[in-house]
């Protein structure tokens, strides 16, 4: 889908830098259209495309120079959020062989290793770490941590000391912007790890941080729904559910009880947009 996009418009790329331009050149198929007789479902599907047509898969490294970084210009962002969903559907493919489109063209996707991911359950910080500690950590991030560690050590009375963010999401919520985040912290050689949520209040560009709440996750916790909506949810209010987090993915960590948090209740697709 998205090389399709490359391919009529060449020079919307042609200032990507090149480990950018690796991913997205990369060979991509034309789809091919399964009749309905020949499918196995009896409905007509799209065969978007196989393993090895594809080239290979995008390699730990190459998603790295996808990340963002500080000074990178608008141009060279959009190229690498491009490249980033391109290396997501590439990377999907290789780990499952195939990807089809049903006849809505909706993505027919296993979404079993996601669903893993979000479920309520105990994670340790080591396992955060494993997963998250080679991505860069913005300044911005590591501020926020700090705002909200020293939030809850001036709350509980304690002197926790900052390890290192692990992955945050910003996101625009009716009138507010909201950061939630995970962070590792230190108490007497004991590591824990965080969630924090802090909105900023400010208005005509003056930042106004508040930290809204800010939890030690040491027994069960949750990921974010932003890419599983399927899920029945529980305790609805029109689109509200207080009982999770839909603006961020599941890699962010939320307590298991979501009403200690005040963003992200909204299940509507198109609140979150970024
Ligand atoms: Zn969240």
């Amino acid at each position: 889908m998205i090389a399709e996009e490359k391919e009529k418009e060449p020079a919307l790329f042609s200032g990507a830098p090149s480990p950018v331009r690796a991913v997205l050149d990369r060979p991509w198929p034309s789809p091919v259209v399964i009749p309905a007789e020949h499918s196995p479902s009896g409905k007509a599907r799209t065969l978007v495309a196989t393993a090895d047509a594809i080239g290979d898969p995008i390699s730990p490294e190459e998603l790295a120079a996808l990340e963002d970084k500080e000074g990178d210009d608008a141009s060279t962002r959009f190229c690498k959020a491009i490249g980033r969903a391109n290396a997501v559907m590439r990377n999907y493919i290789h780990e499952h062989g195939s990807l089809f489109m049903d006849d809505k063209f909706k993505y027919i996707v296993d979404n079993s290793a996601q669903a893993g991911e979000i479920r309520c359950k105990n994670v340790t910080v080591e396992e955060m770490e494993a997963k998250l500690i080679k991505r860069k950590v913005t300044k911005e991030q590591a501020h926020l941590s700090e705002l909200a560690l020293a939030s809850f050590n001036k709350k509980r009375k304690v002197k926790f000391e900052l390890c290192e963010p692990l992955i945050s999401r910003t996101f625009w919520e009716y009138r507010g912007l909201f950061v939630h985040i995970n962070f590792v912290a230190k108490h007497n050689g004991k590591k824990t790890l965080f969630f924090a949520e802090i909105e900023d209040r400010g208005q005509g560009g003056k930042e106004m941080l508040e930290v809204r709440c800010c939890i030690p996750l040491e027994s069960l916790c949750q990921g974010g729904y932003y890419y599983d909506r399927t899920v029945p949810s529980h305790g609805h209010r029109k689109s509200l559910d207080f009982t999770r987090c839909y603006a961020c993915t599941e890699f962010v960590k939320h307590p298991a009880d979501g009403s200690t948090y005040s963003g992200g209740h909204d299940g509507r697709r198109k609140i979150y947009l970024v």
